[in-house]
C-alpha cells in the first residue's frame, strides 16, 4: 500500500498547467484528469520519498502533503 494511505495531499487544480511531472514521479498517487489537471488518486499507493519528490518536482509548487493523523506538513516545509 505505501504511506500514500497516511498522508493528506492537494492540488491546486485551477493552476495546474498539466505538464505531467506529479505523474511521473508517483504515478500510483497522481494522474491527470480529462481537462489536463493534476488529481489525486482515490486510494493513492507510492511511497513518501516518492510523492515528496512529486511536490518538490511541481514547476508551480502547487502540491501539498501533510501527515493526516498530525496534521503536520511535509510539504511545502
Ligand atoms: S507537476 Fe504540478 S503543474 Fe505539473 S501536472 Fe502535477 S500538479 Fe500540475
Amino acid at each position: 500500500m505505501g504511506d500514500a494511505a497516511k498522508l493528506k495531499i492537494s492540488i491546486d487544480c485551477e493552476q495546474c498547467i498539466g505538464d505531467g511531472i506529479c505523474v511521473s514521479e508517483a504515478p500510483a498517487t497522481f494522474e491527470l484528469d480529462d481537462d489536463q489537471k493534476a488529481r489525486v488518486l482515490d486510494g493513492p499507493s507510492d511511497e513518501l520519498e516518492d510523492i515528496l519528490t512529486a511536490a518538490r518536482s511541481c514547476p508551480l509548487d502547487i502540491i501539498q502533503v501533510q501527515d493526516a493523523a498530525t496534521g503536520k506538513t511535509l510539504y511545502p516545509g
